[in-house]
């Protein structure tokens, strides 16, 4: 079958497809979420097949560490998400995808057949052969490891000597992370950040990169450039031949795709999925692959960004083959690059503006709840943020002059009300 001609013999749509989509993250969701918004595929069936309770909005994971954020806004169940729409959610691992029958293997409940494929099942973390480091660092990529890394730094604010912590990875995760650390355990803490490289945040842009160093400077961050750590213990990290202490080690390096979870198809170097342009896969045009999964040959970041672009494409390419009409190529548009630099502060770089501090800060967090899955959990959290603004207000109210601290007073209770 070819990739681009759905009406050839034995392609014929059918008249309530049956589409599944493997992975419940920024990829498959919003896919998900997207198909809602054709009305001829009202009445198909949307199988979303998803182990995990909650979605996770990755990028503001940092911001519960701080306490600015809770579980409830940056984790939805899919419970909540997926009320009063047409997607079936299956709480199941899928185990094996047959190309040729048409058919998902799921670990417990029955296999799903399909007319239409997606696959998003992202990435996991990649194992490195440091000694110690499986059972010593923690790393942070899912639900738990925020609870995990949350709740070592509730008892290391409480601990009576000086603490120390080491972040392994200047990249976005790792210095996003050291500052979110840093401002949560203030002047007891020294926070490290190790990498082999000899630069912070190598993709990104110049700017972006300045505000990062000088939110680390700021914080006291000590920053270990071509450096290795050699072996993890429980309270202790190997760096460069010595022996240091690290009461709390992040691991914040690599990710790999998934394996794909049938008979092999092309991958690239990193072992991500080879899609053509449309992100269909190889000879099956009614198979897609999306987010960190995909490779095209055009490069690609393996970023939320791209995955919920990239869903949205699928969803419409869905709703064209449905109508015997072809997927059109999905073009990636880089938006920018925000990153959290401790509390309250953000970096944010946009089409060459770039804004920094609380300014920063703000923009980041309001342009990631206009991001958010649902409209409803949108309005939720933009909502709570408006609160804590309020609160903001009127605190920096009591504290200012009386000219000033009764026109911020006005302007909290006209936002409050
Ligand atoms: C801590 C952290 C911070 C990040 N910050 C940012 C940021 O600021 N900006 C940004 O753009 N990107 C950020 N990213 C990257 C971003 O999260 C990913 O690029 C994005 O989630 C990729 O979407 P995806 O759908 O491909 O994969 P994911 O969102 O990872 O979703 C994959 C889903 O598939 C499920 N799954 C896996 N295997 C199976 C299976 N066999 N059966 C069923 N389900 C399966 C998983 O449970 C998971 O829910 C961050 C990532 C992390 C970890």
């Amino acid at each position: 079958m070819s990739p681009f001609t759905p009406s050839l013999p034995g392609s014929s749509a059918p008249q309530s497809p049956r589409i599944v989509i493997v992975g419940g993250g920024f990829g498959g969701l919003y896919t998900a979420l997207y198909l809602q918004k054709y009305r001829h595929l009202r009445h198909s069936s949307i199988t979303l097949i998803e182990p995990r309770e909650r979605f996770l909005f990755t990028p503001l994971l940092y911001e519960v560490l701080t306490e600015e954020m809770s579980l409830w806004e940056v984790a939805p169940p899919y419970v909540t998400l997926l009320a009063g729409t047409n997607i079936q959610w299956r709480q199941d691992w899928a185990d094996h995808i047959d190309l040729e029958q048409q058919r998902v293997t799921l670990r417990q409940g029955d296999g799903l057949a399909y007319d239409y494929l997606v696959v998003a099942t992202g990435m996991k973390t990649l194992q490195l052969p440091i000694p110690g480091i499986q059972d010593h660092a923690i790393t942070f990529r899912s639900l738990g490891d925020v609870v995990q890394v949350k709740r070592r730094l509730d008892q290391l604010a409480q601990a009576a000597h000086p603490v120390a912590v080491t972040v392994l990875g200047a990249g976005a995760s790792g210095v996003e992370l050291a500052t979110k650390v840093a401002d949560r355990l203030g002047k007891k803490a020294q926070v490290r950040l190790v990498d082999r490289g000899d630069q912070i945040l190598k993709p990104f842009a110049r700017g972006l990169r300045r505000q990062a160093m000088q939110a680390l400077r700021q914080r006291n961050v000590e920053l270990h450039l071509q450096a290795q750590v050699e072996a993890v213990g429980p309270a202790m990290v190997r760096l460069d031949g010595v022996e240091v202490p690290s009461h709390l080690t992040l691991w914040a390096t690599g990710a790999e795709p998934w394996p794909w979870l049938g008979t092999a198809v092309a991958t690239n170097a990193q072992g991500q999925v080879q899609v053509q342009p449309t992100l269909q896969l190889g000879d099956y045009f009614n198979v897609f692959a999306v987010g960190d999964i995909a490779s095209q040959d055009r490069v690609t970041p393996n970023t939320a960004q791209n995955a919920y672009q990239a869903a949205a494409a699928v969803a419409k390419s869905l709703a064209n083959l449905t109508r015997q009409r072809a997927p059109k190529p999905f073009r990636y548009l880089h938006l920018g690059d925000m990153l959290a630099l401790g509390k309250g502060v953000g970096g944010v770089w946009s089409f060459g503006l770039s804004f920094g501090g609380r300014l920063g800060g703000l923009v980041r967090r309001a342009v990631y709840i206009f991001r958010m899955p649902t409209a409803r959990h949108r309005f939720k959290v933009a909502r709570q943020a408006l609160r804590q603004l309020v609160q903001g207000l009127f605190k920096m109210a009591r504290r200012g002059p009386r000219k000033l601290r009764q026109g911020l007073l006005k302007v909290a209770r006209r936002v409050q009300s």
